[in-house]
């Protein structure tokens, strides 16, 4: 094809090859619905590139995940969790969550994204990233730097948190700066129960610890820290989580320490800043935002993958029911459908970890002991179900 020519008319375009685009695209193939050769694939990853950080699944996520896309992994892959403990300053003790089944299971980001399958030999895949955009009445235009010019019906854009296409298109968003910025690593920990997640709530530090299920005692934390902090102290990462971890788990004789492993990607630590991005009507025409383009959330609940998941099951439940009755995939219609059925679950992880955030952000000891107090209570009321329900996946 002439670079100045369109590609064919497709169907439906995924752009973006991070989690939620690579999984968009394995539910429509597996669904076996859609005219694959329809379809078409704009990613731009790095194929030898491995994401070790990990994320928590929640249970019916991943039961879901097993069923519609056959995800198979290994065992020895990833971890059960069975409790999630909250932890806060000068607690008697944390608040202890258990569920009927488990809540969910801890994987690697690599491992994960290599085990969502599908067959590639009737999609067209680029290469190249989009640059800009248009549409008309039957269509949307995709422009990419290497020239070529894509045309489809309906564009489906995971392309992250910083998204050029909701750019693009004038997509408007309330972005809130946390002041925080996210410091993620591994850590070894004998005694450390894997099939227990935990969430310490410090002053200035947020710290998840996810367990892998590994021989060599990895745990991957998830270090949420005030950029205060972070500016004023040149911080060697590791030296500092494990102060801070040791000192605060002294009584529960857990020591934590450096990775002892040879493996070099589990000594890096990688850093990202945190912007709580809310998106209220995440399309435009002819064109929907799912994953992290349509909700950028903080992490300390382990829900924004979680959120992209939902998002590519309920997408393929509208454009099924599209594809019965014959209607173009790209309608208003069916876009507003869409985020019909997504914005309270959306509004609700959004609003409940941005909350969360706050409360255990901004406490002076006063606020701490009510905090504590409230968890004493919450122990022992059906409070406790609000947490459950964050963690479970609905
Ligand atoms: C430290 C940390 C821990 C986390 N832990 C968890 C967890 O435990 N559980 C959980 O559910 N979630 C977790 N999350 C959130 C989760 O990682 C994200 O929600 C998820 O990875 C987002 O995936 P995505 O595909 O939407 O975005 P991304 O992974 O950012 O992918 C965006 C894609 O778009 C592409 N792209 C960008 N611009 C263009 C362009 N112009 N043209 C073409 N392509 C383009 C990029 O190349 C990339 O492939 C965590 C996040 C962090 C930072």
């Amino acid at each position: 094809m002439r670079k100045n020519e369109y590609t064919k008319n497709y169907d439906i375009t995924i752009v973006g090859g991070g989690l939620a685009g690579k999984l968009m695209l394995a539910v429509l193939i597996n669904c076996g619905v859609f005219d694959q050769d329809k379809l078409c694939w704009i990613n731009t990853d790095n194929e030898n590139f491995k994401d070790v950080r990990v994320s928590f699944i929640n249970y019916k996520n991943f039961i879901k995940l097993k069923k519609r896309i056959q995800l198979d992994v290994y065992s020895k892959d990833y971890s059960v969790i069975e409790k999630i403990e909250l932890h806060n300053t000068n607690e008697k003790y944390p608040l202890k969550l258990k569920d009927l089944n488990n809540h969910g299971i801890i994987i690697r980001n690599d491992i994960l994204k290599q085990n969502i399958k599908f067959s590639e030999k009737k999609i067209d895949i680029y290469r190249s990233k989009v640059i800009s955009t248009k549409c008309d009445e039957f269509n949307r235009y995709l422009f990419l730097k290497d020239g070529t010019k894509i045309k489809s019906a309906l564009v489906i854009s995971a392309d992250g948190s910083l998204s050029p296409l909701r750019e693009l298109c004038k997509i408007k968003y309330l972005n809130n700066n946390l002041n925080h910025t996210i410091i993620t690593g591994y850590l070894e920990c004998k005694n450390f129960n894997n099939s227990t997640a935990k969430q310490i709530f410090l002053k200035d530090n947020f710290i998840g610890l996810l367990p892998l299920n590994d021989e060599k005692n990895l745990i991957n934390f998830v270090w949420s820290i005030d950029n205060k902090i972070l500016d004023t102290n040149k911080i060697n990462f590791h030296e500092k989580i494990i102060q801070m971890l040791n000192k605060f788990f002294l009584k529960n004789n857990l020591i934590f320490d450096s990775p002892k492993s040879k493996d070099d990607k589990f000594k890096r630590v990688q850093t990202y800043p945190i912007n709580v991005k809310f998106v209220n009507i995440p399309f435009k025409e002819r064109i929907i935002l799912i994953g992290d383009a349509a909700h950028t959330i903080h992490p300390l609940a382990g829900q924004g993958f979680n959120l992209s998941i939902e998002d590519c099951f309920d997408m393929v439940k509208c454009l099924k029911n599209a594809k019965i009755i014959g209607k173009d995939f790209g309608t208003l219609s069916l876009l507003k459908t869409y985020n019909n059925i997504r914005k309270t679950r959306k509004n609700f992880i959004t609003l409940a970890t941005t909350l969360i955030f706050y409360v255990f952000s901004k406490k002076n000891n006063q606020l701490n002991n009510i905090i504590n107090y409230g968890i004493e209570k919450i122990e022992k009321t059906s409070l406790k179900e609000i947490f459950k329900f964050l963690a479970k996946g609905y």
